[in-house]
């Protein structure tokens, strides 16, 4: 090593403070590296939090450094990854010198060589990975897998209960590592939505086990404090801002098949900011009258009091109007509710041969249609808020820039309305924005994070945007970004809808930016407008040549919206540009844009 490691030029340290520095970096071995910097980090991290100097005080362990342990996280949105963080955090603050890695980086030549694997992944539509996890999942079911006797791990799974294959992907890790001949060290765990509590308890378990096994003397701080620590600085999930709402602008014309909603909330004075790709995190409240209905349905008195596990009272119609979710049906719901009523018909449908049945039972109905159909009689309120799980908050993808108008956040919201067995359905955070906030009143908001949705760094490389429909807003704040930072890299956006009268979402602004050259291209498909439907990805095509020339020249590739058809239709037409300009087999088409997805030049943000 160099003896000017760290220049007092470039830091904020004081000639003397990088003298030291400098000597203590050069002492380190690689291993005491790892471990300072992790040290470092954690130390950052609780900075602002209450811990007291002694909690902090570097712990002096009997953990041997020479243990490989690694937190891999597999992240769609970045949960996964802010438990990683947390993991690592914890961990590094126990003394021990964990490595955190995305899945999409991970060189799975090292896994022979690893001690302890944790793993922390989401699972995506039908039970997929998320895309950086992709190819570690594949190859961990393949015949290239190692032999793992000698490695011990555990998994957490994120994923949504309403969902047929409820943490698929963690659960296949769990099962594949066992197989391989790894040991579980601690118990794999399934998240839902509201995963605060149980991911926190994992976080301490594994810490704390891991201190029993090394029988280290590292000071272990409790997982629920790590979460507090890290939210107690800024508005979360668990402490949301209260934003006024400024504009609930009607975007679609009249006439249009669909309500679509341009908002604008003030986060003034809240401290709060975001980065194109972020998503905007919504905390709803029920329908009013669906919640009398609902307590009507159960004849219970809605003035009934519940408490709940840490003793605080509340009325059955204020929980049922805030804190639980009234609609979706989930599985864990509905085994609970068959077992109190003691319906075979619905224990037969929850068998796992007659997963197709439940499938056609689901669609379209609500909770309140399994109410009226297998009546609970008797049920005290304690026990109805026992079958049910917390109102989950929603995500949306941003459709402002921070950096063009700090004082408020903008999205594009599709109001969920329709028609089934016999009744109106209203999605509950579309229609709470719509219809429920009255103008200057509060939405409880929060930002959450997606690292994995960026702007390229070099404000000079091109950018290729598909958004259909609402999956449109996040584009609009990329560009509007590009616009105050006078980044000068291409754009080309695809847009789709239904009807161009009625359907251009932002038309003005589109074609304000292609004017002044902001907007080197836009690509339009309007699906309901000709016999014959016209999607995005025919633009695509139209336009291979091109569209591949700019691949070719770092273009970097988003795609937003619909995770199940069109996020799929899009992949595969990209493959075909890519066989067709490239000149190339099939096989070789899918290593280029995994190549791309790797180098973070393809990047999704659909659901
Ligand atoms: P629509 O459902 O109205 O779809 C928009 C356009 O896409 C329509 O023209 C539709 O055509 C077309 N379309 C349908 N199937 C395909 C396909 N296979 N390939 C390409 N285009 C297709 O749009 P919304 O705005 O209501 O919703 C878009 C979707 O995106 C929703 O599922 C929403 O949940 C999701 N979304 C996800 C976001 C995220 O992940 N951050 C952000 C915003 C939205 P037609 O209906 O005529 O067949």
């Amino acid at each position: 090593m160099g003896n000017d490691l760290f220049s007092v030029q470039n830091s904020p340290l004081t000639a003397e403070q990088a003298e030291i520095l400098n000597r203590l970096i050069s002492a380190l071995s690689t291993e005491q590296l790892t471990w300072v910097s992790g040290y470092l980090a954690g130390f950052n991290a609780a900075a602002s939090s209450t811990a007291s100097a002694a909690q902090l005080a570097i712990a002096t362990t009997s953990v041997d450094a020479t243990q490989a342990i690694t937190i891999l996280f597999g992240s769609q949105t970045g949960n996964a990854e802010k438990l990683g963080e947390k993991l690592h955090q914890q961990l590094s603050k126990a003394g021990f010198a964990p490595s955190l890695q995305s899945m999409g980086s991970y060189k799975s030549r090292q896994l022979k060589r690893e001690n302890y694997l944790f793993i922390i992944v989401s699972t995506h539509g039908e039970g997929d990975p998320p895309d950086n996890a992709e190819v570690f999942y594949e190859f961990l079911h393949s015949k290239k897998a190692p032999k793992l006797e000698g490695l011990q791990f555990s998994v957490l799974a994120l994923g949504d209960s309403s969902y047929e294959h409820f943490c698929k992907t963690g659960r296949d890790f769990d099962i594949c590592l066992d197989t391989l001949g790894g040991r579980r060290f601690f118990e794999r765990v399934d998240c839902d939505v509201d995963y605060d509590d149980v991911a926190e308890a994992w976080v301490t378990g594994i810490v704390e086990a891991l201190a029993k096994e090394f029988s280290s003397s590292a000071t272990v701080i409790s997982g629920a404090r790590v979460l507090d620590q890290a939210e107690s600085a800024h508005y979360s999930r668990k402490n949301p801002f209260p934003a006024s709402l400024l504009e609930n602008l009607k975007i679609t014309g009249r006439g249009s098949s669909k309500d679509v909603r341009h908002i604008e909330l003030s986060i003034e004075g809240s401290s709060l900011s975001f980065e194109p790709g972020d998503s905007l995190g919504i905390v709803p409240s029920n329908c009013p009258e669906l919640v009398a209905e609902f307590i009507d349905a159960v004849k219970l008195d809605s003035k009934s009091v519940i408490s709940d596990a840490k003793g605080e009272t509340q009325t059955l119609e204020n929980a049922l109007f805030h804190d639980y979710e009234i609609t979706t049906i989930t599985r864990p719901f509905l085994e609970k509710y068959a077992a109190l009523t003691e319906s075979k018909e619905l224990s037969k449908l929850l068998e796992e041969e007659n997963r197709a049945q439940l499938r056609d039972f689901l669609y379209g109905r609500e909770i309140i249609d399994v109410i009226y159909g297998y009546p609970l009689l008797g049920i005290t309120a304690g026990q109805l808020v026992g079958l049910l799980r917390k109102l989950p908050p929603r995500l949306y993808s941003i459709a402002s820039s921070y950096k063009a108008s700090a004082d408020e956040v903008h999205l594009t919201v599709a109001v969920v309305r329709y028609q089934s067995h016999e009744r109106l359905r209203k999605g509950v955070a579309t229609t709470f924005l719509a219809e429920r906030v009255p103008e200057d009143e509060a939405v409880p908001i929060y930002v959450d994070s997606n690292k994995n949705f960026r702007l390229p760094k070099d404000p000079n490389t091109p950018i290729i945007m598909v958004g259909p429909g609402t999956g449109v807003a996040p584009f609009r704040a990329f560009l509007e970004e590009r616009e105050v930072t006078e980044a000068y890299g291409k754009n080309w956006l695809f847009f789709g809808d239904r009807c161009f009268h009625t359907d251009f979402l932002y038309q003005q602004e589109w074609l304000d930016y292609r004017k002044n050259g902001l907007l080197t291209r836009i690509d339009v498909a309007f699906s309901r407008d000709g016999a014959k439907k016209t999607y995005v990805q025919h633009r695509m095509l139209e336009n291979s040549r091109e569209l591949y020339a700019w691949l070719e020249e770092g273009a970097y590739f988003y795609v937003c919206g619909d995770a199940e058809r069109m996020a799929p239709d899009v992949h595969e037409t990209l493959l075909t540009i890519v066989e067709k300009e490239g000149g190339v087999s099939r096989d070789k088409a899918i290593e280029y844009m995994r190549d791309l997805q790797q180098g973070r030049r393809y990047q999704r943000d659909v659901y």
